[in-house]
């Protein structure tokens, strides 16, 4: 990735993918899977009269994000109390980045079909 290659966010699945210029739509999604979910899911919001900042998610996905986010919770707490005691910034980091990286691209909202 270059300084000349801005991201942006997709919509749908939050990943980082280059920016488009040029003529045209600007593009909301990394890829057209992405886009395909996003139509699905306001069509369901809009079925089961869901306001459009709604997402139905299984709770299966639900327990999952949780789990991950409890993981990243404990190596945060455990990376500052490493600092705190001195030790080695780098190994707190790796820590930090190891329960960080299953957050990256969670699906959600799609096992709720
Ligand atoms: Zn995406």
């Amino acid at each position: 990735m270059t300084l000349s290659s801005p991201t942006q966010p997709c919509r749908w699945c939050g990943r980082a993918f280059p920016k488009t210029s040029g003529p045209g739509r600007p593009r909301l999604f990394c890829a057209p899977a992405c886009r395909q979910r996003d139509y699905i899911s306001r069509l369901r919001a809009q079925e089961a009269g869901l306001a459009e900042s709604e997402l139905v998610i299984t709770r299966r996905e639900l327990e999952e994000l949780r789990d991950k986010l409890f993981v990243l919770e404990c190596a945060i707490e455990d990376a500052r109390r490493d600092l705190g005691d001195g030790g080695e910034a780098r190994e707190a980091l790796e820590w930090v980045i190891d329960a960080a990286m299953p957050l990256l691209g969670v699906p959600l909202g799609e096992g709720a079909t």
